[in-house]
């Protein structure tokens, strides 16, 4: 694929022997153009000389000695200890592993320049694995800082520092930004910026570099983004010049089932619809992502849509990632569509051959739409014709499940949903490719949530607050501790706070569903709830997504430190859903980690979905947002999403206009950043 039109030859192989090509390898080190943007991690100073004594405890430093003695102890465990001298005293240096060459360089007598810290040990001053370099008498101090390169075991700095101060000078450091653009952006030129970080000036000193602001890293940092963002879209255009059936409304089926509903749709959603109706009628297949905050009304939009491709006389394919949520769905679409004669068709792991056998020969015939889990990307599922694939919780799914959906069609638009709300920045940079179109709106009526945090030793002030709470009528959700470890575990637990809240409130109704019931029975409970015929279901997560009972408006969550954030927020918005106020108590065992009670005083403070994953990213990063495994993006090495939030967006709109006015430099810095990598980006 080349939407950028030039191909440009690869960057030169590095030249160095078969082992070391080896060890450059593992860390990612093809090509020249990989040694040049490999860039130190810090710096250290070895400029100058530290006496031993003098060495204050705790800071790195360097000091030079001559070896008095080298040798190999096996007690208290295999060490090589070296005794040392300087003008003003002993020092001991201890190596725990070590190569028999660095024995050697380590022999009596020997000069060495040795860098770390120095710490008083049992014979005096010690050094722990310095980095050492053997030294004639005479040798100068290097007059620049040494930058410290990222690196794998055996291959020393000192030769990645050679090998990248060769490709420095002989190398292609051309820029990759027209001169004018670059200007325009107050971005240092390349091959300068390269050079500096590299190789920082005598002078230089070790704050300015650390701190990351200097030009030369922001240069390096943008350049990275850009990539990235080149990549991205540059697979979007691809996309849109594949061929995709073009969904245009035949009848008023839309309109019918919007007459059938009991609310109108928020101003929210009348924008998503009409943006995702404008999609479907094109000739290229859409990939939009309609994000919405739990409760904001997505499978509304998402029917609308469905109809306008069975109107058009195609297929839609709903996958949902529980069977309980795409049971809810199936019950949910099928109570909609089917008094307007559309055929709906469910498929789920759990049903039984005869009945799977019809489902399966409807979706390969006469069904309309087809509900259902991971069933539906099974093999032997054969569509009859799929024109659109919507694709729920999507950030719950991998990239090749989502995409063999996609196959279960040709081209097929797709829809995909998520109520885990995408910062800003991640959206555009591991989302770049797709269209997103967000609901802010919640739908007239929704009462505000009341959040308590309590410590687990007022356990009886909840029980009576619950008490309470049916006694008014409504229902309550009551949330197990996450075990992650263990399943088992899980069950019993979630068996237990069974047993003990129908013991603590004898005269309540207390239903139990979690995930190892069989799909008949889940249903069952939670149809019993839905009814109003439980008072308090104590759940596991399984509750966590999709779930909708107006009347239950209590949420408690036990062990609340124990879950992730994005997991807090989707379990609190299982309430709040009817016209009763509504609260959740979370219910925390101490002492809490800074993390832990970080999170809590994040949910705790505000109800803003996508707040709670701007700070939520704040607290740990992009990983779990995403994960690689989620995106296929390799995480940035340099930049970081918020921080650099303002070099993402610069770099979007360079993105665009590089791929259309400079697609030769679009490719050439493509090629220096991701190389081979790109492959990895296109999935
Ligand atoms: P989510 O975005 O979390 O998937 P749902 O689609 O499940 O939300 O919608 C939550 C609830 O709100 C459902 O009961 C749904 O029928 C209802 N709903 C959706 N849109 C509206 C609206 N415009 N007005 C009132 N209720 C709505
Ligand atoms: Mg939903």
């Amino acid at each position: 694929m080349s939407v950028a039109g030039a191909s440009v030859p690869a960057s030169a192989p590095i030249r160095a022997s078969e082992a070391l090509r080896k060890k450059l390898a593992k860390i990612g080190l093809h090509s020249e153009a990989d040694l040049l943007v490999h860039l130190p991690l810090r710096y250290e100073d070895e400029t100058r000389i530290t006496p031993v004594a003098r060495a204050p405890w705790g800071e790195a430093v360097q000091v030079e000695v001559v070896v008095s003695s080298c040798e190999v102890q096996f007690r208290p465990r295999r060490q090589m200890v070296v005794r040392a001298l300087d003008a003003s005293g002993e020092l001991v240096m201890r190596f725990f592993s070590f190569y028999p060459s660095q024995q050697g360089a380590l022999s009596e007598g020997s000069r060495v320049r040795a860098f770390g810290e120095v710490r008083g040990g049992f014979f005096g001053a010690e050094m722990v694995h310095p980095r050492f370099q053997k030294v004639g008498e005479e040798d100068p101090l290097p007059t620049e800082l040494t930058p410290i390169y990222p690196s794998t075991a055996g291959l020393a700095n000192s030769a990645l520092q050679k090998l990248i101060g060769k490709a420095l000078d002989g190398g292609d450091l051309s820029d990759t930004l027209p001169d004018e653009l670059r200007q325009r952006l107050k971005l240092p030129g390349l091959a300068r910026s390269l050079h500096f970080l590299h190789r920082p000036p005598p002078g230089t000193d070790l704050a300015t570099l650390h701190a990351r602001n200097h030009p030369a890293w922001r240069r390096v940092k943008f350049d990275e983004v850009l990539a990235q963002q080149l990549s991205l879209r540059r697979a979007y255009l691809a996309r849109r010049e594949q061929g995709a059936p073009v969904l245009v409304a035949q009848d008023d089926l839309g309109a019918r089932l919007l007459d059938g509903l009991p609310f109108g749709l928020t101003g929210a959603q009348l924008r998503a619809m009409a943006e995702i109706g404008a999609d479907l009628a094109q000739p290229y297949p859409m990939q939009r992502l309609l994000q919405g905050d739990v409760g904001a009304g997505k499978t509304i939009v998402a029917a609308l849509a469905a109809c306008q491709a069975i109107s058009a006389g195609w297929q839609a394919a709903f996958m949902a990632p529980t069977e309980i949520l795409a049971e809810q769905h199936y019950v949910k679409l099928r109570g909609w569509l089917e008094p307007l004669g559309i055929k709906v068709a469910w498929l789920s792991g759990s049903l039984k051959s005869a009945a799977k056998r019809a489902q399966l020969a409807a979706t390969a015939a006469e069904a309309q739409l087809v509900v259902g889990t991971h069933a539906l990307i099974q093999d032997g599922v054969d569509f009859a014709k799929l024109g659109l694939a919507i694709v729920d919780e999507q950030h719950r799914f991998g990239v090749a499940q989502r995409l063999a959906l996609r196959k279960k069609g040709n081209n097929p638009h797709q829809l995909m949903m998520s109520a885990t709300p995408i910062p800003r920045t991640l959206a555009m940079s591991y989302y770049a490719d797709l269209d997103v179109t967000v609901l802010d709106e919640l739908p007239p009526g929704r009462t505000p949530i009341k959040t308590r945090l309590v410590a687990d030793s007022r356990r009886d002030d909840v029980v009576g607050f619950v008490t309470k709470h049916v006694a008014e009528g409504r229902q309550a959700y009551w949330v197990c501790p996450l075990i992650e470890e263990s399943e088992a575990l899980q069950l019993q637990t979630a068996q237990e706070t069974y047993e003990q809240l129908s013991a603590d409130l004898p005269d309540l109704r207390i239903g139990l569903v979690h995930g190892r019931l069989k799909a008949d029975e889940k249903q069952a409970v939670m149809a019993a709830f839905a009814a109003g015929e439980i008072d308090v279901l104590v759940a596991t997560t399984v509750i966590e997504v999709g779930v909708d009972v107006p009347n239950a408006s209590l949420m408690v969550i036990e062990h609340a430190e124990r879950f992730g954030l994005s997991q807090l927020h989707q379990l609190r918005g299982r309430v709040g859903r009817g016209q009763y106020e509504s609260s959740c108590v979370l219910i925390y065992a101490g002492p809490l980690g800074e993390i832990a009670r970080q999170r809590l005083k994040i949910i705790y403070e505000n109800t803003d979905g996508f707040e709670i994953a701007r700070q939520d990213l704040q607290i740990r990063g992009p990983g779990e947002f995403v994960g690689s495994r989620q995106s296929g993006v390799p995480l940035l090495r340099y930049a970081d999403l918020e921080m650099d939030a303002d070099l993402v967006e610069m770099a979007r709109d360079v993105a665009e206009h590089m791929l259309t006015d400079h697609a030769e430099l679009a490719e050439r810095h493509l090629q220096r950043w991701l190389g081979s990598r790109e492959e990895l980006l296109k999935s």
